[in-house]
């Protein structure tokens, strides 16, 4: 066992945990999301940290002078300042694979749930003693036949084309770059100018990473621009819609719904979304399946393994370091 200190943020499944355990000097914490004072603490003497539920940002970097390596547990990684971990040559990886399938299902989950009125129907049933049965007393839409236009269009957004297409919807797709026709052939999706898609689809599911580009891509704007009678699903991160304008607009009825599983202030959620009966609402749950949180970790520490092995881990975010200490 090397008794270089490596520090796990969250206390994750512990059968993921355990090769990293036996290498190093593995110091798990157990309560939960970490104070940040606690973290400025804990990262003074650690060489590589396993970061799940913390960022990662100038401050905390400028505070673990011995860090080397950064293993992101997820495939989002803007809790991280990768360009302060670059400038001290810590390497940062991530694991964009693992989280796809579980995501996608709750992207698919919260459009049926939506446009069903599942969850609405679920909570009035316990709670509303004028809950009314009958025909015509409860009436959602249908998948079937609706178009579904996809924001970022890489694993996740691919998935839950995919999956959209078995419940019989019409798959329409905006990213920068479009993708290759056997691929589009493949997922049976049509290319859009977002604007294009904004106006058209009947749901619209985000699926772009949160960057300078993408924060509040779908704002008052493109708000305004979408049919009232459409839902916007949003499972990537919260502060990719301008929340505000959203519930402006879902208050205004000028949306038809919204299920969303982020939000621009976790945990916080705006108050006015909990009273909306058209609105779903899960807790960040994307990647909350048994099955994944283990892959999750055991990759994320697999990151650390292979770093500190010599092998190039898996999904590194800034290579350049690599590079740079292997001249
Ligand atoms: P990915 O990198 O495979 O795909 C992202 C897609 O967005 C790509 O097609 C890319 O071209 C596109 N994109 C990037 N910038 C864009 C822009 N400015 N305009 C249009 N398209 C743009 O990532 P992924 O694995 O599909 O994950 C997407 C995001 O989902 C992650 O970054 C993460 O933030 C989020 N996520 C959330 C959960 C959750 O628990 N809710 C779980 C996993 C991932």
């Amino acid at each position: 066992m090397s008794n270089k200190k490596v520090l796990v943020t969250y206390p994750l499944p512990d059968e993921g945990l355990q090769e990293l355990k036996e290498r190093f000097d593995v110091t798990v914490y157990k309560d939960g999301y970490m104070p940040k004072p606690v973290l400025l603490q804990s990262l003074k003497d650690c060489e590589g940290v396993l970061a799940a539920g913390v960022n990662l940002f100038e401050e905390e970097i400028n505070a673990a002078p011995q860090l080397k390596v950064i293993s992101v547990y997820g495939s989002g990684y803007d809790n991280i300042d990768v360009k302060a971990a670059t400038s001290r040559g810590i390497v940062v990886t991530y694991i964009p694979d693992v989280v796809t399938d579980s995501t996608a299902e709750i992207a698919m989950g919260l459009m049926l749930c939506t446009l069903r009125r599942i969850s609405e129907c679920d909570r009035r049933l316990r709670s509303d003693d004028n809950f009314k049965w009958g025909m015509m007393k409860n009436m959602g839409r249908l998948l079937n036949g609706k178009e579904l236009g996809i924001i970022g269009m890489g694993r996740i957004g691919r998935a839950v084309a995919k999956r959209a297409a078995a419940f019989g919807m019409r798959i329409s797709y905006y990213k920068r770059k479009r993708l290759d026709p056997v691929i589009e052939m493949e997922l049976g999706a049509t290319f859009k100018r977002l604007d294009d898609l904004i106006r058209t689809a009947d749901v619209i599911s985000i699926h772009t990473p949160l960057t300078k580009e993408t924060w509040h891509l779908i704002g008052q704007r493109e708000l305004s621009m979408m049919k009232p009678d459409a839902v916007l699903i949003n499972t990537s991160r919260g502060a990719v819609i301008d929340e505000k304008a959203l519930v402006r607009h879902l208050a205004a009825g000028k949306l038809a719904g919204a299920g969303l599983d982020v939000y621009e202030d976790e945990p916080a959620i705006p108050p006015e979304l909990l009273q909306m009966n058209n609105v779903v609402l899960t807790p960040h749950i994307g990647a909350d399946t048994i099955e994944t949180r283990i892959l999750m970790t055991k990759e994320s520490a697999q990151n650390i393994i292979d770093f500190f092995s010599g092998r190039q881990p898996f999904h590194v975010i800034n290579p350049e370091v690599l590079q740079l200490s292997e001249k």
